[in-house]
């Protein structure tokens, strides 16, 4: 049986006094619904000294309406998942957390603990005892990485669900700490990096997700997993689509997830898709676009060469679902679930 180490928990009364403490400890890390870090921590993957929980705080917990929508950090993926208000306006996030892990870890899991969700790799997503046998790797312990051992850099991918989702529908979050707060642009919390995928700074709480007005785009998210009852994504697009009063297309916002450290945006295939109207042939390009915007490398399920070759199909299966064709029978082979 795999044991916690010992830790000290801290329980705030609030976030400020949250952000004392992660200022004042050096080894803190926040728990959330505590899905990733719990087990992370019995694998000695991440070994902090301290605790500081969020789960219990009110104020994280809430969903606003404004000329958008304002998630709390605290929301679980459960709440976000019956909220009929996301399931209508911002779906291609409602897919992508009613396809996060299972019904038990959605009722503890948050939506800030997703986006914060460490990045996984065959070599490291083991016990203790399986990365000593190999001299552990540069992200936790060791020297080198297994995947590419000429590589400076650790190659851990970005597994969260919702992030991609979430950034294809240009999100916004707010970091709070002891003495201040700043808002940005999702896709700048991440970065390329394995070890430091975040920008975030450790004093810093993920307090808010920012939504603009979904009013008039369509989104989805397609995922590729192993099992069909629950599974990490080896690959997953996912895309929003403003369209003009002709039906063609206004703007566009394609992001891949699970083929680098980061969420990835396809930024030549949502130009290119600008101005068109999805014929097959405009679906076909802007699909071989997103493919060549992917580097899988060899650290998770299936191979890298299969999972790139996915990217077009699964790109093009999601822009054809905006264009409204049924994609039930797709869906239902690949997710298992009604989406
Ligand atoms: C069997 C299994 C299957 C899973 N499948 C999936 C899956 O398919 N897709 C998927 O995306 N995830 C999956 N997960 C991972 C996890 O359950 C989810 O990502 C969940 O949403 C994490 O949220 P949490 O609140 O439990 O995070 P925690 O475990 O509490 O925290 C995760 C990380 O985020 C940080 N963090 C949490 N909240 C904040 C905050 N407000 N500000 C700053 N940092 C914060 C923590 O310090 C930690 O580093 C799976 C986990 C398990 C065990
Ligand atoms: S990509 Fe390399 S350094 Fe990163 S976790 Fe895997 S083996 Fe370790």
């Amino acid at each position: 049986m795999m044991r916690l180490p010992r830790f000290h928990y801290y329980r705030p009364r609030d976030i400020r006094e949250a952000a004392l403490v992660l200022a004042g400890e050096e080894n803190a890390m926040v728990i959330a619904g505590g899905t990733d870090l719990l087990p992370n921590m019995k694998r000695r993957q991440q070994t902090p000294r301290t605790l500081v929980a969020l789960r219990h705080l009110d104020e994280l917990k809430r969903v606003t309406n404004g000329s958008g929508l304002v998630i709390g950090a605290g929301v679980t993926l459960t709440d976000l998942v019956q909220d009929r208000g996301i399931k209508s306006a911002y779906r291609g996030l409602w897919q992508a957390a009613a396809q996060v892990a299972t019904p038990h870890l959605r009722n503890m899991g948050t939506l800030g603990g997703n986006i914060c969700l460490d990045t996984r790799c065959n070599y490291y997503d083991q016990n203790h005892e399986w990365r000593k046998a190999i001299d552990f790797c540069m992200k936790k312990d060791g020297a080198i990485c297994w995947v590419s051992t000429g590589s400076k850099t650790c190659l851990a991918t970005s597994s969260t669900d919702t992030a991609p989702a979430l950034v294809s529908l240009g999100a916004e979050v707010e970091l709070e700490t002891a003495h201040g707060q700043r808002t940005i642009p999702l896709h700048e919390l991440y970065r390329d990096d394995g070890i430091h995928y975040l920008t975030r700074s450790n004093e810093e709480i993920l307090t808010r997700i920012i939504l603009p007005d979904g009013a008039g785009t369509r989104s989805v998210y397609w995922k590729l997993r192993r099992r069909g009852s629950f599974d990490f994504p080896v690959l997953s697009v996912a895309a929003a689509i403003r369209f003009g009063a002709g039906g063609a297309v206004d703007e566009a916002r394609i992001v891949l997830g699970a083929v680098a450290s980061q969420p990835v945006l396809c930024d030549s295939a949502s130009e290119f898709l600008n101005d068109r109207s999805l014929t097959d042939e405009v679906i076909e390009e802007a699909a071989a676009l997103c493919a060549r915007a992917a580097k899988p490398v060899k650290n998770t399920d299936f191979s890298p060469h299969w999972r790139k070759r996915a990217v077009a199909r699964l790109a093009a299966y999601a822009l054809q679902e905006l264009r409204g064709d049924d994609m039930r029978a797709t869906r239902e082979k690949i997710a298992r679930q009604a989406l």
